[in-house]
């Protein structure tokens, strides 16, 4: 998977502004922040979108999601609010195809989402 992106910013083959980072996970600033906080949380584990998820990976996603939660509350937007989001294929606008967990946070999020 020399290819994916996000593979490389894992192996720090591109400079990368980290935020968090363990033995199974790391989170970093998206490159086109859509909010005033835009982390995107992303498992090392190559995996390229959540239908390729297996029953085994079922720790992961939680690890994810915790961290999510943390950063937004470290970061000061758990009392008011914050999104998270996993885009999954095309029509959903996925674009990176190495699972990544989205945390918008910081303005007036709209729903339904575009
Ligand atoms: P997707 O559209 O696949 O759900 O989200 C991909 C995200 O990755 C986008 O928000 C995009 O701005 C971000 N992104 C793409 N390339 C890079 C990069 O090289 N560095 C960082 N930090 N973020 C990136
Ligand atoms: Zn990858």
């Amino acid at each position: 998977m020399d290819k994916c992106l996000f593979c490389k910013i894992i192996n720090k083959e591109i400079d990368t502004d980290i935020v968090f980072e363990n033995d199974r996970l790391i989170a970093f600033q998206d490159i086109n922040p859509q909010a005033p906080l835009h982390i995107l949380i992303i498992p090392k584990k190559h995996i390229p979108t959540i239908n390729d998820l297996e029953t085994s990976d079922k720790n992961l996603v939680g690890e994810l999601i915790i961290t999510a939660a943390e950063l937004a509350q470290k970061e000061g937007f758990d009392k008011a609010g914050y999104r998270t989001v996993f885009n999954c294929n095309e029509m959903a606008g996925q674009t990176v195809y190495h699972i990544h967990l989205h945390l918008i946070a910081g303005r007036n999020l709209t729903w339904p989402p575009g």
